[in-house]
């Protein structure tokens, strides 16, 4: 034994000076606590598959965490004081929590930024058509998507109508066992000799993205459009709504299946909608699992990043600003806007997101060197972007070296990475959009296999290597 363990002088200098990442499952030792923590994440995902199914379940989680909604606390004239814990929610698609700190606020905030909507089909708002006396609902996808993969999987509908009246009705119609699904059906082999012959990306066209709906006519031999009617019949029967309804209405069609583990090990999780959410998730979880953090935490889950983060819910806009700006006001003896640009510019944030995992079967996408991979811990992302770094939010050397500090000194799985090989392709994150603000944000997430399909597979211990990171940095950032 001791002679094989004894080193040469070589070997010793290689551990000292070359840099290496390693599997993440040698370096985390209880593995049941992996296990454990990816079984609440997946029961999540199949209860949140919209932004609003999410930020529904997350007061729910947030409440029975102790925290309070901030917009009673304002209307009530309640003080905050350190240690109290609130969240607010953002037109039922976005959400923010925070847990008041020990240091005053303009000292800055420690936070934690992802997104909650996902790649999607949505119903275009005049989405019923019968053809060949069968009904089908009309979409306009939502996110970047490779559409072949959307047709011949069982699909389910997700989403609220406002009825002409006002009142609300929440869909959800898709997820029981008992429950019927609907789906988008592709050309069999035998007629597809054109179809195949075409680009992938130009086999599936937007407008036919048409998803089945019914087909039992309407008992009336002077009505023309049977199944519909029989269709909007159903309708106004079991929902009380009339076609005129889903005007006033956001519908998404996402992928029926729940999320499961994968592999013989069950080392790995299959599931829909893992961009973002499992960033988002385990963001949400390591700020509540806090107490009495040093610094204010801040947790914020956005809508639209993948339409670019745009609009009142989107990354884009003051919600968050105008969320700190409550705080400030609310914590400070004395409130003035420069308060409020105090606590940004002394603020650190990590946008979570996830990363592009080297795939074996598609050589030449990444730079190996340079790749982010499944089962090596959360994935530090310094900059993304295109073309050069184009739309790039390039984190500072000085912000990436104390978090390296940070999560080497802790036992944080990690590994740095990049979006791919130079001119690939690229993307961003909601980073660049918290920088403007003068919030020093660094991109770091679990690494994703088919990454806006169907099916987005993420290893297990990365995401308990995120939600460890992420815990660690509300903690102890300094
Ligand atoms: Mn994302
Ligand atoms: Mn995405």
């Amino acid at each position: 034994m001791s002679e094989s363990t004894e080193k040469s002088r070589g070997q010793r200098l290689i551990e000292k000076l070359e840099y290496k990442s390693a599997n993440a499952w040698e370096k985390i030792p209880v593995r049941e606590k992996v296990f454990q923590f990816c079984d609440g994440y997946k029961a999540f995902l199949d209860k949140a598959k919209t932004e609003r199914e999410y930020v529904k379940e997350a007061v729910l989680l947030a409440e029975k965490s102790g925290y309070e909604n901030l917009d009673k606390i304002i209307a009530e004239e309640l003080p905050l004081t350190t240690g109290d814990k609130i969240y607010r929610v953002v037109k039922n698609k976005a959400i923010v929590f925070a847990i008041i700190g020990k240091k005053p606020i303009e000292n800055g905030t420690r936070m934690l930024g992802a997104h909650i909507d996902s790649p999607r089909l949505d119903l275009k708002q005049k989405p019923i058509f019968e053809n060949t006396d069968m009904v089908f609902l009309k979409t306009h996808y939502y996110g970047g998507i490779k559409k072949y993969q959307w047709v011949t999987i069982p699909l389910s509908l997700h989403g609220v109508i406002i009825r002409k009246d006002g009142t609300s009705l929440e869909i959800n119609i898709g997820e029981s066992d008992d429950d019927p699904v609907f789906t988008i059906t592709d050309l069999l082999p035998h007629l597809a000799k054109e179809q195949m012959e075409k680009k992938l990306g130009e086999a599936i066209t937007g407008e036919g993205l048409n998803s089945l709906a019914g087909s039992i006519p309407y008992d009336d031999k002077d009505v023309k459009e049977k199944v519909k009617l029989n269709i909007l019949s159903i309708l106004h029967e079991k929902y009380d709504i009339t076609e005129e309804d889903f005007l006033s209405a956001e519908l998404e069609l996402v992928p029926a299946f729940k999320a499961k583990d994968i592999g013989f090990d069950r080392s790995m999780i299959g599931s829909y909608g893992q961009d973002d959410r499992v960033s988002a998730y385990t963001s949400m979880m390591a700020i509540f699992h806090i107490d009495d953090p040093e610094y204010t935490s801040v947790c914020v889950l956005t809508d639209k990043e993948e339409i670019g983060s745009i609009g009142n819910t989107g990354a884009e806009s003051r919600f968050l600003e105008d969320f700190l700006a409550d705080l400030c006001y609310l914590t400070s003896k004395n409130y003035s806007d420069i308060v409020l640009r105090r606590c940004l510019n002394n603020s650190v944030m990590l946008s979570a997101d996830v990363n592009a995992a080297l795939d074996p079967n598609y050589e030449g996408t990444h730079d190996k060197l340079n790749a982010a991979y499944m089962g090596k811990g959360i994935a530090v992302l310094k900059y993304a972007g295109a073309r050069g770094k184009a739309g790039a939010s390039d984190a500072h050397a000085e912000l990436f070296a104390n978090v390296r500090k940070l999560f080497n000194e802790n036992d944080v799985p990690w590994h740095s990475t990049e979006l791919g090989a130079v001119d690939k392709g690229g993307g961003g994150t909601i980073s660049r959009y918290v920088a403007n603000l003068g919030v020093d944000v660094l991109d770091c997430g679990a690494p994703v296999l088919s990454m806006h399909s169907p099916f987005e597979v993420t290893s297990k211990v990365d995401v308990y290597s995120a939600y460890k990171g992420y815990k660690v940095f509300l903690k102890k950032y300094e």
